[in-house]
């Protein structure tokens, strides 16, 4: 992107495919990004470092999460540690991807449907909760009483 007005206001935006994959497996992942797919674009140089214990979800990022390269980072630039319950975190993630899932099967205007930085609808529809994720999932509420 070279519009320069998209990156001063627009702020970042949630990559469909890092979420999903961010509920799979840890590591660093680059949740947030510009809307043409490359997060540098934005200022952001480091991606969420995700963990994964056996029920929680762990982000730790630095705040600002975007910044422009050449400026010093702001006094109050901080890393912050956020933590999901896992079962809950691969709920909302599985939820809000049928919910774009089902709003990009339901377009029926002109052109191109955006679905996500650097993301086809083709591969939005591919996105899937990896198995691993799946694991600690309630297998059902008939058993426990
Ligand atoms: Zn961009």
């Amino acid at each position: 992107m070279d519009g320069q007005y998209l990156h001063e206001d627009g702020g970042a935006y949630i990559d469909p495919a890092a979420l999903v994959a961010s509920a799979g497996a840890p590591g660093e992942h680059f949740i947030f990004t510009c809307n043409c797919g490359n997060p540098a674009c934005l200022g952001i140089d480091e991606g969420v470092t995700v963990t994964h214990t056996a029920t929680e979800v762990q982000w730790k990022l630095r705040q600002p999460i975007a910044w422009p390269v050449e400026e010093k980072l702001p006094e109050w630039a901080q890393d912050v540690t956020m933590v999901f319950d896992k079962e809950s975190y691969v709920e909302a993630v599985d939820r809000a991807l049928l919910h774009a899932k089902t709003l990009a099967k339901g377009w029926d205007g002109d052109g191109m449907l955006w679905v996500g930085p650097a993301l086809s609808f083709e591969e939005l529809l591919a996105l899937e909760i990896p198995d691993s994720a799946m694991i600690s999932m309630p297998v059902g509420n008939g058993t426990i009483q």
